[in-house]
């Protein structure tokens, strides 16, 4: 869609900052507080600052979207009136400061014991409900403003994922939107957009892989595809739309359980979903359920044929990234590589599940420094399950088991035989991909396969390798637990 329909022209407004001239853009559908809102992020200041509007000749201007359009020669003067501070009158900074640590405190004690007493089975729509409730306090921008080069490194593969807060993470999610057009295009309220990001950061669990950080992860790393593979010169803005708000979306509300305990264990989500990619249909029903409240819906100015072609788009997306389903997705994009054609939907729409899948499973694409850690993340939350499926007497994937697995066998069967064989089905259609992320990827297969030799030589067991606390001294010599991709999740 384009930015041509009159019905959805938005409104510009031009500033006067202290002899600055600022051009503010609104649509149609932004109320007075979501105008007010954006004058300030405009200006500088907080969120809460109450600003009025002044014509060159001093006469007030009300703030709502009737408000008379001015031009750059006849800028509206900005001052500042009031910080509401009624609740807090009366209170010390200190005493503010202490109340903030505490909720803070609270929050993150709150999120821990639901974790902790997270039970796959027992979670519904209706306990979600809950948690779909956005926060009120969208962050205020100067403080997350971003500098020239987080902006610059954003875009590449070897951005340190690791360095930032959420708070910063979702401001360079925001980011991502306005850089890439699309909050221009589809007439996105960037107020909605913090919104619409700061719920769905609330609806990933703190589960040690599957968490919002991951989330941060594969989107960052389809917005670097996209900046290196140029798939704007390839693919229509929708098309780029559907790719990263899939990848930001792609598992929301994850219970730290993987689809073969949901299984196995006859979860809530199981029989919901008749054992057919459950968390997948979970994370894009999760997905549609924020975006429901209008409140949250970064998507209200598509025209309805738009909408319905980002829904299938986001939806197959999603729906791809369950790794059961990854020889099939590889084999038939395989069969279009050989004459692949932008111009058929089949083949693009082939396309666009593989590039979701490479930024899912990319961390070792990643400098050494930032791959390594995911690794003791995911084993952690492998263990997690496969201490519970023993507890539970469930069946337990040697790859899952921590008397079985070491993070050097976990990583050389997955690069050897799920990455480097999909990265260079890429490779072909972007030789980009050759240099910047099948070479990481080699010397990530060196490392880990050196590491192994280590171990072996040392008689290094998975009993004994960082962060894994079982007491057996049993090891493994199986091939198959090199090759403990979640392919074999489902056997
Ligand atoms: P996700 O659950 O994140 O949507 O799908 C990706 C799955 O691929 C993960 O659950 C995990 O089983 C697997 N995976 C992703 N990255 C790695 C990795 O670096 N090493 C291994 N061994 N498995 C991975
Ligand atoms: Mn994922």
């Amino acid at each position: 869609m384009g930015s041509g329909s009159s019905s959805y022209r938005p409104k510009a407004i031009y500033l006067d900052i202290d002899g600055r001239i600022q051009k503010v853009v609104f649509s149609r559908y932004c109320n007075s507080s979501d105008i007010m809102d954006l004058f300030c992020i405009a200006t500088g200041l907080p969120r809460n600052t109450t600003i009025s509007l002044l014509t060159t000749d001093d006469a007030m201007v009300s703030i709502d979207p009737t408000m008379p359009a001015n031009s750059e020669r006849t800028p509206y003067k900005v001052r500042p009136v009031t910080v509401k501070q009624a609740s807090v009158e009366g209170l010390k900074v200190v005493e503010i400061e202490k109340c903030k640590s505490d909720i803070k405190k609270m929050r993150e004690e709150l999120a821990a014991r639901s974790n902790r007493t997270s039970c796959p089975c027992k979670y519904s729509f209706l306990d979600n409900n809950k948690k779909l409730t956005p926060r009120r306090d969208v962050p205020t921008y100067p403080k997350y403003l971003l500098s020239p080069e987080t902006v610059d490194a954003l875009r590449r593969p070897t951005f340190d994922v690791w360095l930032w807060e959420p708070s910063e993470m979702l401001s360079c999610l925001e980011h991502m939107f306005h850089d890439l057009g699309l909050v221009r295009d589809f007439c996105i309220n960037p107020i909605t957009l913090r919104r619409w990001l700061l719920c769905v950061h609330d609806n990933y669990r703190n589960n040690p892989f599957h968490n919002f950080r991951h989330c941060f992860c594969v989107a960052q790393m389809m917005y670097s595809m996209v900046w290196l593979c140029r798939l704007q010169e390839k693919f229509p803005p929708l098309d780029i739309l559907t790719l990263l708000t899939a990848a930001i979306c792609h598992d929301l509300d994850h219970p730290g359980y993987n689809n073969t305990y949901q299984i196995n264990a006859r979860t809530e989500l199981a029989v919901r979903y008749n054992d057919i990619s459950p968390l997948e249909n979970h994370h894009c029903a999760v997905a549609f359920r924020i975006l429901a409240r209008p409140e949250c819906n970064i998507f209200c100015n598509l025209p309805p044929d738009g909408y319905r072609q980002l829904r299938q788009g986001m939806i197959t997306l999603i729906l791809a990234t369950d790794m059961a389903r990854h020889a099939e997705i590889v084999a038939a994009f395989r069969e279009k590589l050989e004459d692949f054609d932008y111009r058929n939907e089949e083949h693009t729409t082939l396309l666009k599940m593989i590039l979701i899948k490479c930024c899912d499973v990319s961390n070792e694409v990643r400098p050494m420094e930032a791959a390594e850690p995911w690794v003791d993340c995911l084993l952690e939350e492998y263990f997690m399950q496969s201490d519970r499926e023993k507890s539970e007497g469930l069946p337990v994937a040697p790859f899952m088991d921590r008397e079985k697995v070491t993070k050097a066998t976990a990583q050389i069967g997955f690069i050897k035989f799920v990455l480097i064989p999909m990265f260079e089905m890429v490779t072909k259609l972007f030789p980009v991909v050759e240099e910047l992320m099948l070479q990481p990827l080699r010397e990530s297969r060196d490392h880990y396969e050196e590491l192994k030799r280590r171990d072996d030589a040392t008689g290094e067991g998975p009993e004994r390798t960082e962060n894994l606390t079982s007491g057996s001294t049993e090891r493994s010599t199986q091939k198959s637990r090199d090759v403990h991709n979640s392919q074999a999740d489902r056997a």
